[in-house]
């Protein structure tokens, strides 16, 4: 591809993202009701020219947003809990998404966003209960947590939206919220990376979605340069390697995001 090709191809890239939603190109996968967006072929392109290497300390949350220009602070109107912060690309797409919602009467104010390894870690300890079984403490905590350095609100990418609590996706506002992200979240880059799409991992998170267009170059590169020597200073820490946490859950994503790295 020349030059010229590949400016117009990043021309288009705007213009496939802001109608992927809407046109006939899209599908629900019926057997999961997940939301399939075909640009994200598109995406690739863009982000291995943006993203050509990324450092480890931002694979593995040992940044601090508050003076690295890759970050922004996130406008507090849409955080629920406290000062968040995002990756730089991903603040717009969020803000044109939670507009839209808050058109439909949804709220997608932000419960978590950026988090670095340290508070992971904290997280990490408080639901890894201590027993005579490591490997079982370890693996409860697993269904809703990671291990810090696997967790990709490390990457400013990743958002805890709506609400965490299982129950609230079986109330009405709940399927409603849901069902919008499914059918919308797609137009704007947001995927719902834990869906019933898997078959290893943690547990579904129908409040846990992801702007791919960066995430998944982290992703990619995550494989490359993180190895199991990086993951200390928290409870079973040791038994990150036994527990194929790289291999299962960080990538124990949406088989369809997966399949597209
Ligand atoms: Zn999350």
């Amino acid at each position: 591809m020349n030059k010229f090709q590949t400016l117009i191809l990043l021309g288009l890239i705007p213009f496939l993202f802001s109608c992927s939603g809407a046109n006939s190109t899209d599908k629900i996968n019926t057997a999961t009701n997940h939301y399939i967006n075909d640009s994200i072929d598109t995406v690739i392109v863009k982000n291995e020219a943006q993203y050509p290497d990324i450092d480890k300390r931002y694979l593995l949350g040992k940044i601090n947003p508050q003076n690295d220009s890759l970050f922004v602070v996130v406008p507090s109107k849409y955080c629920l809990m406290r000062t968040e912060y995002l990756h730089k690309d991903a603040l717009e797409p969020f803000i044109a998404m939670y507009e839209a919602a808050a058109m439909e009467g949804i709220n997608l104010g932000i419960i978590s966003a950026y988090r670095n390894y340290e508070t992971q870690a904290w997280l990490w300890n408080s639901r890894y209960v201590n027993s005579s079984n490591p490997t079982v403490a370890a693996k409860t905590a697993l269904k809703y947590i990671a291990m810090p350095g696997t967790s990709r609100h490390h990457w400013g990418t990743d958002i805890d939206m709506l609400n965490t609590k299982l129950n609230f996706f079986e109330t009405e506002e709940g399927k409603k919220a849901y069902k919008w992200m499914c059918e919308n979240a797609p137009k704007y880059g947001f995927y719902q990376v834990y869906t019933q799409n898997r078959i290893v991992g943690y547990n579904e998170e129908k409040w846990h979605w992801s702007y791919i267009p960066v995430a998944k170059e982290f992703l990619k590169q995550y494989r490359a340069k993180i190895s199991y020597e990086e993951f200390v200073g928290f409870n079973g820490c040791e038994l990150a390697d036994t527990l194929n946490v790289i291999d299962d859950y960080v990538f124990g994503i949406d088989s369809v995001l997966l399949r597209s790295l």
